[in-house]
């Protein structure tokens, strides 16, 4: 496990957002699933199609996340790069993953960010709720990709 200290946020809380999401007790607007990891639209986006990966193990941050599932959450987020490209059209595709609460993470479940962007034009970080129906139809519009 990671080392605590007094800034971060170490120990797994099972109330945390995405385990919640993860449970099915709050819904996301879902791109991909498999057994070890689930692929969502972040609500706020720091680019359109900002989509995060997240593993089914309850891990803080990379320092806690098993090999199997560092490996599931890297082939689950080259499906959804691939996907990104298609559907923005675009090669740039910004991939970020904060560990702490010093690094500025904000919900203490592992999550992967991919980001149509380059890292010159990125957005605020976790600051603007974009529609949600927007959310829904890009969601669907990778998942097509993935699917097809
Ligand atoms: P972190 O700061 O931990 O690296 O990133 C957390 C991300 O989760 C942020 O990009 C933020 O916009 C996103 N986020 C926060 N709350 C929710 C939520 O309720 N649903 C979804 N889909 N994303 C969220």
């Amino acid at each position: 496990m990671t080392q605590v200290n007094d800034t971060q946020q170490t120990i797994y809380d099972n109330n945390n957002i995405f385990a919640k999401m993860l449970n099915g007790d709050i819904p996301c607007h879902k791109v991909y699933e498999d057994d070890k990891t689930l692929a969502f639209m972040d609500i706020m986006p720091q680019a359109e199609g900002h989509v995060l990966v997240i593993p089914t193990q309850k891990a803080v941050d990379l320092g806690d996340l098993a090999p199997e599932y560092a490996a599931a959450v890297l082939m689950t987020a080259q499906k959804i790069m691939q996907a990104q490209r298609q559907v923005f059209a675009r090669e740039g595709i910004v991939q970020m993953q904060l560990n702490g609460a010093q690094a500025g993470q904000t919900v203490f479940h592992y999550h992967l960010h991919l980001i149509p962007s380059s890292i010159q034009e990125l957005g605020r970080h976790a600051a603007i709720e974009v529609d949600h129906d927007q959310l829904a139809a890009t969601a669907k519009q990778l998942a097509a990709v993935i699917n097809a």
